[in-house]
């Protein structure tokens, strides 16, 4: 009769220690988004839910098209399977349409810079700099005649100190008029921080700059001297792959996204 007794008691004290393990389990399952109060409410955990916000990337390419450098990038974000977003120079485009092509046709976001680069003639007036920037557009449409992206980026940022502030300030509002997104970047990878910057130092600039980040925009030159920008790439994209970033270009991006970037001071950055 004892050690029946004792059989039984230990039957019921093993279930009751695997029901205890199944329901923390269970908790354990739900905890990382939901949360009951002391009423028993049921709250969403929005710490949690930005930990699971998607991370995202867009590499951009300023003053190209080059005629071999871009072919090199564009080889390797087609190898990649990824695409990129380009603020094409004018003038580059007319020297270089198949180059151009290579890049329309491979689906790579294309947006306007400049025509011709030239900041003390561009940044002198509003007229100056409109003219220069709709011979840009113009440059485009010759090549790809449905071209209608509204986004563009301007030489040395939209916050530069080349023009005088009023000056550059009525030159965002015409720009906004016309219906342009204006792009800026939170990630810069020094590539044009000395005439040959190594393919090590622009790498580093790009994972030290992307640490903790969510968005990122990252600002790289397309010039035939450039070829250390190339060289740095594929390590870029693996570091961004292997940290679950999403590669995107500006033709994506989603309402949510565009409103945490101007928050961000990444685009439509309004003057301090
Ligand atoms: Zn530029």
């Amino acid at each position: 009769m004892k050690n029946k007794r004792d059989k039984g008691c230990f039957i019921i004290l093993i279930t009751i220690l695997m029901m205890s393990i199944s329901a923390l389990n269970a908790s354990a399952a739900v905890m990382p988004l939901c949360i009951k109060d002391d009423e028993g409410r049921i709250h969403i955990n929005k710490s949690d839910l930005h930990k699971q916000e998607d991370k995202v990337v867009f590499l951009t390419f300023d003053d190209g098209p080059s005629h071999l450098n871009t072919e090199r990038i564009l080889n390797l974000l087609v190898k990649n399977e990824i695409k990129a977003s380009f603020f094409i120079i004018g003038k580059n485009a007319e020297n270089n349409k198949t180059v151009m092509k290579k890049m329309m046709d491979n689906n790579m976001a294309i947006y306007p810079h400049c025509y011709e680069h030239d900041y003390s003639k561009i940044y002198r007036s509003r007229e100056n700099y409109i003219k220069d920037f709709e011979k840009c557009v113009n440059v485009i449409r010759d090549i790809s005649p449905s071209y209608n992206a509204r986004f563009m980026r301007m030489p040395g940022g939209s916050d530069n100190t080349i023009s005088k502030r009023g000056v550059l300030s009525s030159i965002k509002s015409s720009i906004s008029d016309k219906g342009y997104t204006i792009v800026d970047w939170n990630i810069d990878s020094r590539d044009t921080f000395a005439q040959k910057v190594s393919s090590e130092v622009i790498k580093r600039s790009v994972i030290k700059g992307s640490d903790g980040i969510s968005i990122a925009v990252v600002l790289f030159h397309d010039a035939e001297a450039k070829i250390t920008t190339a060289e740095a790439l594929q390590d870029i994209i693996d570091y961004y792959k292997e940290n679950n970033y999403k590669f995107k270009t500006f033709n994506e991006i989603t309402l949510k996204e565009k409103s945490k970037m101007i928050e961000m001071r990444i685009i439509n950055k309004a003057a301090v």
